[in-house]
């Protein structure tokens, strides 16, 4: 339903992510969660409002450069700790958000399933992490994995990943939308322009089956065959 991802400031990572939710909560959900990476990954989610996930957050200090964060509207099974995103392969190395419907993921359970994976929870989502996780033992790098388990999916999807141990964030969607935010030294991916409005008003508008990449030293947007796309900025006038 809504999600928030950022590259920046380490100190400034989960505060920017839980106001972005914030911000998103005008379009309802069931579920919230956070995963927040750099070395490791830190993943926390919960059923039900905001507040619940902020008291799981509570006594933690967690700080990374580059975090995850989603809002879920149940689509394929129901409000629980366990369906709420974000969704992580078994070793927790990668940590997916998602917008949208998967709507072949019974077949792609199924082939991950005869391979020995685990599944955690009902969603249609969790076949994502599974299929970068594979990619990335197969020795592709992130970004490459990543596109290789979108090319296996149908139906619509907006997609925010992380991996531990890769300080950026890479984003794709189909049929579901999809907006980059440039900041100073940080930057956003978010399904509306809302989410960070409060920290940048320069936006770029995702198309359909582009591909952005997050890091430190910016951002690229690059199509479905992985060819770079020039982007304008927009300023966006309006007030949230
Ligand atoms: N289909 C996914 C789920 O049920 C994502 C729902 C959403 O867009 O929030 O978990």
């Amino acid at each position: 339903c809504g999600i928030i991802g950022y590259v920046g400031d380490a100190d400034e990572t989960l505060s920017v992510l839980l106001d972005g939710l914030s911000n998103l909560e005008y379009r309802g959900y069931d579920s919230a969660g956070v995963a927040v990476g750099g070395d490791g990954l830190r993943v926390e989610k919960r059923a039900g409002q905001l507040d619940a996930l902020e008291a799981a957050l509570h006594d933690a200090t967690v700080s990374g450069p580059v975090g995850i964060a989603h809002t879920r509207w149940s689509t394929h099974g129901p409000p629980t700790d366990d369906n709420a995103h974000p969704h992580t392969d078994e070793r927790g190395r990668v940590a997916v958000v998602h917008n949208g419907i998967i709507e072949n993921y019974r077949e792609l359970r199924d082939e991950l399933e005869r391979a020995g994976v685990t599944f955690a929870s009902e969603t249609d989502t969790e076949v994502v992490p599974h299929l970068i996780a594979r990619e990335l033992r197969g020795g592709l790098a992130p970004e490459a994995a990543v596109r290789a388990a979108a090319d296996r999916l149908d139906g619509s999807y907006a997609l925010a990943v992380v991996v531990a141990g890769t300080d950026a964030l890479f984003a794709v969607r189909h049929d579901s939308p999809l907006v980059l935010g440039v900041g100073e030294g940080e930057s956003f991916v978010a399904s509306d322009v809302p989410a960070f409005l409060q920290r940048t008003r320069d936006v770029v508008y995702l198309d359909d089956d582009e591909f952005v990449r997050l890091d430190a030293d910016g951002w690229t947007v690059t199509d479905a065959d992985g060819a770079a796309v020039e982007k304008e900025v927009r300023t966006v006038e309006w007030e949230a």
